[in-house]
């Protein structure tokens, strides 16, 4: 029986959602119809498609994407005693993999017109941490909502002090910059993604660990499943049944069965990405002219648009964020903000290494005082786009 909440709960728009279709569900069922569950050989075909669409060697995926970013700290070998810069907007697990391993994440302030992490910035901390006596290991930089960051530029920086980078691709399958794809890495050691149901495509839960460098992609392969080598690779085999843990790893694995959902929806990334971009152009062409202000695509750049970003002086408004979020929510739209600076949590704050970390970082204050994610995911039609521009823009000229 259909209740009032169920039609609300219909049209209810929120900031992402998964996109799926029947040639999904039916590559599921096959897998469930054959022998094998867990990782076997859909992930490899999986993993293939992800480096043949990518144009990277190794694809190694995983069961979210937080355990691609720990995996990536690990295989590099970061830890205690290591400093990583990481922008101080991005999600919890940009920082959380380095602390995983024992190395100390330290916040940079973003770039204004890109909101991906402030080069200068960059550089200044390094100088400063390295002058204190700190050891400066890598950057794990975001490209924040799909913005690549400037990944030309970050590497000159990381050959000048020896570190690595990993790219946090988690909002940007699909992008590109100087004609390079996202997950190519072209200009870094290794590149993450997460198949959470409101990324780009997903496996319901998934990630992925790319890079181009044999050495690494061995260290992540052996660490998915508890560190472990076996037949050849082992030194004192003394059967077919043994394996040797030669070091301490982990069970990241992902299943047959979410990768036949990822190879299905893998095929559609192009068509996805070109959606999204359609309703950002929507976006950006509805609020030209109005206190809204809409995500800047640099030169160079292909926008993935994993999340759409507007800006909104609140200050100057006469209504405050939670009333736009009240009023929104009344017409059934959900708003979100991504993100709440990394230096605001308990955790960090506590930490007496990020205690200058918010006034090192007045541009990721004004930024977060401002920023409103806007519904983005390829099932939106025109018309809830339509609605949801008419919902903010009513809600500020009715304060
Ligand atoms: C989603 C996301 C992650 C983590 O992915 P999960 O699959 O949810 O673990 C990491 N970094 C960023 C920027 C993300 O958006």
């Amino acid at each position: 029986m259909s209740t009032r909440s169920d039609v609300n709960y219909l049209k209810r728009l929120t900031y992402g959602r998964q996109c799926l279709d029947e040639a999904d569900a039916r590559a599921v069922l096959e897998v469930l119809n054959g022998g094998w569950l867990t990782q076997g050989p859909i992930v490899d075909r999986f993993e293939a498609a992800l480096s043949d669409q990518l144009g990277v060697r190794h694809a190694i995926v995983c069961n979210n994407g937080t355990t691609a970013l720990h995996l990536a700290t690990a295989a590099l070998g970061w830890g205690p005693g290591d400093v990583v810069l990481v922008p101080a907007i991005t999600f919890l697990a940009g920082a959380n993999c380095s602390a995983y391993v024992g190395a100390e994440p330290y916040f940079v302030d973003i770039d204004d017109q890109s909101q991906t992490i402030d080069l200068n910035a960059a550089e200044h901390a390094i100088k400063q941490l390295t002058a204190a006596g700190r050891r400066v290991r890598g950057i794990v930089a975001v490209d924040l909502a799909g913005h690549p960051c400037d990944w030309n530029g970050l590497r000159a920086i990381a050959d000048r002090h020896g570190l690595d980078l990993v790219d946090d691709a988690c909002h940007s399958l699909g992008a590109s910059y100087d004609g390079l794809k996202i997950g190519g890495c072209d200009q870094c050691e290794i590149t993450t993604l997460s198949f959470h149901p409101v990324k780009h495509i997903t496996t319901g839960e998934g990630g992925a660990v790319l890079t181009n460098d044999d050495a690494i992609a061995a260290r992540v392969r052996r660490l998915r499943s508890h560190g472990t080598v076996r037949g050849t690779e082992m030194v004192d085999s003394d059967g077919p049944w043994a394996y040797d843990m030669i070091e301490l790893g982990f069970n990241y694995r992902l299943t047959d069965l979410q990768c036949a959902l990822g190879l299905s929806q893998l095929e559609k990334l192009p068509q996805f990405v070109d959606r999204r971009r359609a309703i950002a152009a929507r976006y950006t062409e509805a609020f030209a002219g109005t206190v809204v202000r809409t995500p800047v695509e640099r030169a160079g750049v292909r926008h993935a648009y994993h999340l759409y970003t507007a800006r909104l002086p609140f200050d100057q408004l006469g209504l405050s964020r939670v009333q736009l979020f009240d009023r929104c929510r009344e017409q059934e739209l959900l708003l979100q903000v991504h993100y709440r600076p990394l230096y605001m949590n308990t955790y960090y704050r506590q930490q007496p290494m990020h205690h200058d970390a918010a006034q090192r970082a007045p541009v990721s204050n004004r930024y977060y005082s401002e920023t409103v994610s806007l519904p983005m995911y390829p099932d939106l039609s025109d018309s809830d786009v339509q609605r949801v521009v008419e919902t903010v823009l009513g809600a500020v000229r009715s304060a």
